[in-house]
């Protein structure tokens, strides 16, 4: 993996290079690689960054900071981005979320639920959502608890414009590849208990730089990609 320089040809590289790795994931696992997208997480990096890979033809960033996304989204407002919140979201942050983004992977607590879809009928918009789940034991990883997931889910029903595509999840940070994949199968197990119960939910995002491939094996749909695409953080992004 190449590191920033002067100019931003690294970064074609780099995408080249993930794709070329989720693609080999996908056929080790025995599937197609176009039931697995890539969401590049833009966090931490410039606009210019973000300018020089929408001219890769990216579309989608995700985002884990509401402070962040709307500097980000008024310097580029010019493209057309989707912006993903992929970060903890506090339920005050909901108003600029209903304007700016285009999804929230990050929806874990009915609170915040009510909060973006009072915010979203003032805009007049609907937002894409995925529920986040917490399949870690981890104390610092967000997400909701497995076992509150169907009543969430049903309680979503009532609130049209969050649109439930799916599920999100961030595997335990082990060594072990056995523990990070136990994560990824839970998401999976969890989909197809609720799926079961009449949900739709199509997506699976699961999956970052240093624990992608285990993922594609266990169906995630969808990789969230940082450090893989942009290079190493030069500061800590938030949990
Ligand atoms: C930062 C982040 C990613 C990307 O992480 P990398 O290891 O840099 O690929 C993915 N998902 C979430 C929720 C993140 O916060």
């Amino acid at each position: 993996m190449s590191t920033p320089s002067d100019d931003h040809s690294y970064l074609a590289a780099n995408w080249a290079a993930a794709r070329a790795r989720v693609d080999e994931a996908c056929r080790a696992a025995g599937r197609d690689p176009a039931g697995v997208a890539i969401l590049p997480v833009s966090k931490t990096f410039g606009p210019e960054l973000v300018r020089a890979a929408a001219a890769l033809g990216l579309r989608r960033f995700g985002e884990n900071k509401v402070q962040e996304l709307r500097e980000k989204a008024g310097a580029l407002a010019d493209l057309g981005l989707e912006w993903v919140v992929i970060g903890h979201l506090q339920t005050n942050k909901a108003k600029d979320v209903a304007r700016l983004a285009s999804e929230v992977q990050s929806l874990d607590r009915l609170e915040l639920a009510e909060a973006l879809q009072r915010r979203l009928e003032v805009e007049g918009r609907a937002l894409d959502v995925l529920v986040q789940v917490k399949t870690s034991p981890e104390e610092s990883k967000h997400g909701l608890a497995p076992e509150a997931l169907p009543a969430l889910l049903d309680r979503l029903r009532e609130w049209p414009a969050l649109r439930v595509r799916g599920l999100m999840t961030v595997a335990v940070n082990s060594e072990d590849p056995a523990a990070v994949r136990a994560c990824f199968r839970r998401l999976r197990e969890l989909r197809e208990e609720n799926v079961a119960r009449g949900h739709a939910l199509p997506r699976l995002s699961m999956g970052m730089s240093g624990d992608f491939p285990l993922a594609i094996a266990e169906g995630a749909t969808e990789v969230r990609l940082g450090t893989a695409i942009f290079g190493r953080r030069s500061y800590p992004a938030a949990p």
